[in-house]
């Protein structure tokens, strides 16, 4: 196959990567352009706040590296390290006037998620039995429940059906006003909505409801991994076997016009649907291009690093067993801080999610240093400095976290913005998280990553299944491409 006939990619973050590793192992000659100096997109890390102390710049929890189709095909756990904790992720609680005194703990107690399930439970009190029953059914059929969620177009006909109708049915539970009917206390409608609320928006809704029982359920069986080294592990593993397999890699290239590429027989976009509208201009029909047009971006994340002297002094001291905390306080208080956002307000009392990764992985860091990986929701584009609503928000459950910090590194909505064209106002979803986003990604179509010009293809997250360090916008994109442009199966990704 010559040069010409090959393929190239736009973008190296791990979907752009991932649909170059596929067409590469097909044999396709491939070369991804990035405009950055490193790859990586939203899975690096480096030094962002101290010399010698690496923080994540982007995703650090990554529930999706060791339960997703690809990843699980690509073998990422033979290519690269991860430590499983024990617990997924934890959400602090005090007893405050939002709980209405009624966590169902106890004052200042945390509600724990435990990959183990009956654990989990156990610990939480009156609630305990409600929230197993709530997860056990989707756990039961837990393939069937990621193949609905993330098994690729959300328009066809789900492959179990049973595990389909039982994440319906929980997301939509959790995602009306009807949410609090199962629970009486406090900790479990707060461990469920901690989860939802990694995805942006008001809530309740059905969108970050689906996302909280998906994830949620995740934490309940192979756990949220912790990649040794960091989430820029996964981008090395990832460029280590396209490399392998023949791939080229350019860095400090921006693709400004489709032109620039000259004839391939297939271009993979690892932009956001924006910035395909505004590369493949020239070559896309005009009614797809309106339809890229009314595609919406959401709010945005304004990121809080910090370098500590030792690890964040919880109160309840179970919070550290967790490498992921939902620092938020009650559901009531989580909802409101969301929809202060949706409403273009910075809450005084943010939710921030917040990741203690290299207690899990100690070789990442010097001894005695702690980095602290942290960011709150903020209205699109926002450069506000909401450094001191962070450090309160999670002081007030580990009372001397403040003294412990050394360094603080923001980076605000807008400054994402810049440092990732893909995220527009600091919406690092490449695309608000909708109900009707979900089902129109970027449009309505079986097969939403191939666009109606030849050979030009979407892989990013502003295509199905959405946002997340799950290679699978990339992959399904280079299946597509392979069958449609080359004639070409789907290869083995394995080692
Ligand atoms: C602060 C923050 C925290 C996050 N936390 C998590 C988390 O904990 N867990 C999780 O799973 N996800 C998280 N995410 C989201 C996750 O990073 C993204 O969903 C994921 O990286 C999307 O992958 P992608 O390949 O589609 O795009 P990206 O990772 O955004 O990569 C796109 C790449 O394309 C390049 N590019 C764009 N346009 C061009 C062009 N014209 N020419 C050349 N190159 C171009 C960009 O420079 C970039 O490198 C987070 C994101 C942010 C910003």
């Amino acid at each position: 196959m010559s040069e010409l006939s090959g393929a190239v990619v736009v973008g190296a973050g791990p979907n752009g990567l991932a649909a170059a590793v596929t067409l590469a192992r097909a044999g396709v000659p491939v070369t991804v352009f990035e405009a950055a100096e490193t790859i990586g997109g939203g899975t690096r890390t480096t030094e962002v706040v101290e010399p010698g102390v690496l923080h994540d710049v982007c995703s650090a929890i990554h529930p999706m590296a060791l339960a997703t189709e690809f990843f699980r095909r690509f073998e990422i756990e033979r290519r690269m390290e991860f430590v499983i904790p024990e617990a997924s992720y934890a959400n602090p609680l005090d007893g405050a006037a939002g709980d209405g005194g009624a966590t169902g703990l106890g004052r200042d107690r945390a509600a724990v998620a435990y990959r183990d399930l009956d654990r989990t439970a156990a610990e939480l009190g009156r609630d305990g039995a409600a929230y197993a029953r709530f997860y056990r059914p989707l756990l039961r059929r837990l393939d069937g429940v990621v193949d609905f969620a993330l098994g690729g177009s959300m328009l066809r006909w789900p492959g179990d059906l049973l595990a389909t109708i039982t994440t319906g049915l929980r997301t939509l539970e959790q995602g009306t006003p009807l949410w609090n009917a199962r629970f009486s206390g406090a900790a479990a409608p707060a461990l469920i909505s901690g989860v939802a609320a990694h995805s942006i928006g008001r809530m309740p809704n059905l969108a970050t409801s689906g996302v909280g029982v998906v994830l949620g359920a995740l934490g309940h069986a192979a756990g949220w991994p912790v990649p040794v080294g960091g989430s820029r592990a996964i981008t090395d593993a990832l460029a280590a076997d396209l490399l392998a397999h023949g791939g080229r890699i350019e860095t400090g290239r921006a693709i400004e016009d489709i032109r620039e590429l000259g004839s391939r027989r297939a271009v993979l976009f690892d932009t956001s649907a924006r910035g395909l509208a505004r590369i493949a201009a020239p070559v896309l029909p005009r009614r797809y291009l309106r339809a890229l047009t009314r595609f919406r971006y959401g709010n945005g994340a304004t990121k809080v690093d910090f370098v500590l002297d030792g690890p964040i002094p919880w109160r309840d001291d179970r919070v550290s067993a967790a490498p992921t905390v939902h620092v938020g306080g009650s559901r009531a208080e989580t909802a409101a801080a969301e929809r202060a956002v949706a409403r273009g307000e910075h809450p005084s009392r943010p939710y921030v999610l917040l990741a203690q990764t290299d207690r899990f992985d100690p070789a990442r860091n010097p001894a005695g240093v702690n980095a602290v990986w942290s960011y709150t929701h903020v209205p699109s584009g926002s450069s506000v400095d909401v450094s001191e609503s962070v450090i309160a928000q999670i002081e007030r459950f580990a009372p001397g976290f403040r003294d412990r910090i050394r360094a603080v590194r923001v980076t605000t909505a807008a400054e994402l913005a810049n440092y990732n064209r893909n995220y527009h106002g600091g919406d690092f979803s490449a695309g608000a998280v909708s109900l009707r986003q979900l089902l129109v990604r970027p449009t309505v179509s079986p097969d939403p990553w191939r666009t109606p010009a030849a050979g030009v293809y979407l892989c990013s997250s502003s295509s199905p299944p959405g946002p997340g360090v799950h290679g699978l916008s990339g992959w399904y994109a280079a299946r597509s491409a392979l069958r449609h442009e080359f004639g070409l199966p789907e290869p083995d990704l394995g080692l």
